[in-house]
């Protein structure tokens, strides 16, 4: 594929993604613009993810912290362009995630979260995050227990911090109607801790390449899109 294959083949797939995510919103009738879309370049080299900006998305997720530093750091050119850390954060890379002042996705226990109230308290910032939740229950998944949120939002205002809502993946290998059901779920449960503790919690990261229009129509508000972004460009994850 030449370059500029390459950049037709990415722009068609941002294209094809956003129209998805406008008909499903339009089918539940929620607003056209209550969706992100969050561009995720793990699978890619500096190259590609630049291509699926220039294609217009400027919201990056990488799930590990030092392909998102370098990459960040790349691409200081590309304005505006915003990063998302969607996976698992150990607490020494906090200091230099914060750098590329990331939304958060990940976060999946108090320490961690302490750990970057604290970070960004020393870097005069104040970082967005999102409670990861484990919401299926597997053992193997990472993420606060539904019961254990409400403590962690007890604390109602944190310096450094913001938490604006919940994230959520369905479980390993569930299939289509558990997944609709896990996303339902995650939505109730927000619903449930701003009544509980007067914490607004407008934002829920939901959704992937294989389930995102669910995600949508159970109430997300950001999808995370890899794969499909990049079809005929890389191997099918
Ligand atoms: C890789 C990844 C995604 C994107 O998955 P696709 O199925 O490729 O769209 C979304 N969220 C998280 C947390 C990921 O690790």
């Amino acid at each position: 594929m030449t370059e500029q294959q390459t950049q037709q083949r990415i722009d068609e797939n941002w294209q094809f993604v956003q129209q998805q995510v406008r008909e499903t919103l339009l089918d539940c009738g929620r607003g056209p613009d209550s969706v992100r879309i969050i561009g995720v370049s793990k699978y890619v080299d500096e190259t590609l993810t630049r291509a699926l900006t220039s294609a217009g998305c400027r919201e990056l997720g990488e799930s590990r912290p030092q392909l998102m530093w370098q990459k960040s750091q790349a691409m200081q050119d590309v304005t505006p362009l915003s990063w998302h850390m969607i996976g698992h954060l150990q607490r020494n890379k906090v200091r230099r995630s914060l750098r590329c002042k990331p939304m958060i996705h990940s976060v999946d226990s108090e320490r961690v979260l302490s750990a970057i109230a604290k970070e960004a308290v020393l870097q005069n910032i104040c970082i967005n995050v999102l409670l990861e939740v484990n919401i299926s229950g597997d053992e193997a998944k990472t993420g606060f227990l539904p019961d254990t949120l409400e403590s962690v939002l007890e604390p109602r205002k944190r310096s450094g911090i913001e938490i604006c809502g919940l994230m959520a993946m369905a479980g390993w290998g569930t299939d289509r109607t558990a997944a609709r059901k896990q996303f339902e779920k995650t939505r109730e449960l927000r619903d449930r801790l701003q009544l509980a503790t007067g914490n607004p919690l407008p934002e829920l990261s939901m959704g992937m390449s294989g389930d995102y229009q669910d995600a949508i129509r159970a109430g997300s508000t950001m999808v995370r899109i890899g794969s499909s972004l990049f079809d005929g460009v890389i191997e099918r994850k």
